[in-house]
């Protein structure tokens, strides 16, 4: 479904991806995991199109979607829920949600996605009217995705959903991610959480100063030696 060949890409001088190559297969929970810094959230940007591609290939459903600007990779079925969620503050729960379904103009589509939504997270519907800036971290992350999903994504890419929330609500988020994979959504998740994420994980891949270090499925790289002591101690 999704290819990464190669890929580098830099902040100015700063050399943030140096050749990396990343396969997400259709149906699959892949994760990327590694140390702050060590380029996760950039390979989403640079899949997203928000930050460009130097060299390599993004091929995404037999396409090169490399340096396609954000509403493009949107509209080919991308959803990117960005870290530290970005939702709208003073919108409502319900005009965030509008603004995750604005290329779709049918009402009828429009409300059916909204109470799909709210079957993954009712409390967004018991908030509607609530400004999403007031809502806890928990409900905010759960509406960041509720969100993305308005645009009935193909490959949902999550940037550390369970960053600063308790326990309890990541393992909520956790269960909610498996859940729409089983529904047929593809799942790129970057975690620093990487214990949890190879646990619900199919693949997963550590990524360490713009490289990818180590690649395996969840288990072997749960298992793997240098993977516990680097990222699960
Ligand atoms: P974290 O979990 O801390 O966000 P990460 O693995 O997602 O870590 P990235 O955010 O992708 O890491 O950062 C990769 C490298 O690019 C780092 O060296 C970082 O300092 C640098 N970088 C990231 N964003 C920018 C930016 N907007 N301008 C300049 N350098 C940046």
């Amino acid at each position: 479904m999704l290819q990464l060949v190669n890929v580098e890409s830099y902040y100015g001088g700063i050399h943030a991806l140096k050749g990396i190559d990343v396969l997400v297969k259709k149906g699959e929970i892949v994760t990327l995991i590694g140390s702050n810094g060590a380029g996760k959230s950039t390979t989403l940007k640079t899949i997203s199109g928000l930050v460009k591609v130097k060299t390599g290939n993004i091929i995404y459903n037999g396409q090169e979607i490399s340096n396609k600007p954000a509403h493009e990779t949107t509209l080919l079925g991308i959803a990117h829920v960005p870290e530290g969620r970005r939702i709208f503050s003073k919108l409502s729960v319900k005009e965030n949600l509008l603004m995750g379904a604005f290329s779709v103009k049918n009402k009828n589509v429009i409300n059916e996605r909204m109470e799909r939504v709210f079957h993954y997270f009712p409390k967004l519907k018991d908030r509607i009217e609530q400004k999403g800036g007031t809502m806890s971290g928990g409900e905010q992350q759960m509406l960041a995705i509720g969100r993305a999903l308005m645009m009935e994504p193909d490959l949902l890419m999550l940037d550390e959903p369970s960053m600063g929330l308790a326990p309890i609500i990541v393992e909520q988020i956790f269960e909610i991610i498996k859940e729409l994979n089983r529904e047929g959504i593809t799942i790129l998740l970057v975690e620093q959480n990487a214990y949890q994420a190879l646990q619900i994980a199919h693949r997963g891949y550590v990524i360490q100063t713009g490289e990818i270090k180590l690649q395996g499925n969840g288990y072997d790289l749960i298992t793997n030696e240098e993977v516990r002591e680097a990222y699960l101690a």
